[in-house]
């Protein structure tokens, strides 16, 4: 761990019309920790994460990662980053090996690299035998390894996961925690949102709990369960 958080946030709002999807969000995530989102639907939790990709723009308050203003420094920022994202936002024109060396391109990775690091983040997966494939003939399990291997192909310091495992079965639940939690222990920070308090438990260094676009509450996952506090009422409640 460094002094440098990998994010941290002071005071963020986020106002669509009269609706303040963040509240003065305050949130420390440290290098190198597994950090749980934790909350029910409409807590803030998709709209954080767009902040920090620069998908959103905030309304006011600091967001940083890595040391890097989301806004100023959004380039460094954003290279920093790797977002598996909740929607199948792929482009379905080309075979999904192409889709990952186009996200490397765009991050500066010359094209041989970029195909080198396409092949390694599709075997991690699981996927290398579709690489030829369209995105819309992949399976929905098949669809969140893709997801989560663009995130991989820039080999980001920060993983965003933001609900990877919603809907899928059991089995692919479990590979995508064995790569998630590999990725961790070599040194990568992860930031996983979910609706599954066990895959906290089981994941998770720390966890917070949002609700109405603030944190209610920081904690281990142990700590967190064993206060059986409205926290995690609100958040088993959604
Ligand atoms: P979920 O678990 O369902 O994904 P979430 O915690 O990620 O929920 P957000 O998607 O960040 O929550 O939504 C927070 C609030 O902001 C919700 O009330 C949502 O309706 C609202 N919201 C999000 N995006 C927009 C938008 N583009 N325009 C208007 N309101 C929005």
């Amino acid at each position: 761990m460094t002094d440098t958080a990998a994010i941290e946030v002071s005071d963020l709002v986020k106002e669509y019309g009269d609706l303040r999807a963040l509240d003065g969000l305050d949130l420390r995530v440290e290098d190198g920790e597994f950090f749980g989102l934790l909350g029910p639907n409409g807590a803030g939790k998709t709209t954080f994460i767009e902040i920090l990709v620069g998908l959103t723009r905030k309304t006011s308050g600091h967001a940083e990662v890595f040391g890097y203003d989301v806004v100023d420094d959004y380039r460094d920022a954003r290279n920093a980053i790797g977002l598996a994202p909740q929607e199948f936002n792929v482009d379905r024109f080309f075979p999904i090996r192409e889709v990952l060396e186009h996200k490397a391109g765009y991050h500066g990775i010359p094209p041989k690299e970029a195909e080198r690091r396409a092949d390694a983040a599709l075997k991690r997966v699981g996927i290398y035998d579709k690489r030829d494939e369209r995105f819309d003939w992949l399976s929905g399990g098949m669809k969140r390894r893709l997801l989560l291997a663009r995130a991989l192909v820039t080999d980001p310091d920060l993983l965003i996961l933001d609900e990877p495992t919603a809907g899928v079965d059991v089995q692919l639940r479990r590979d995508l925690w064995n790569v998630v939690r590999d990725l961790n222990a070599n040194g990568t920070t992860v930031l996983l949102t979910t609706h599954y308090i066990e895959e906290a438990e089981r994941l998770c260094d720390r966890v917070a709990v949002m609700d109405e676009g603030t944190v209610l509450d920081v904690a281990t996952p142990e700590d967190l369960m064993s206060r059986g506090t409205d926290t995690i009422t609100i958040t088993l409640a959604d």
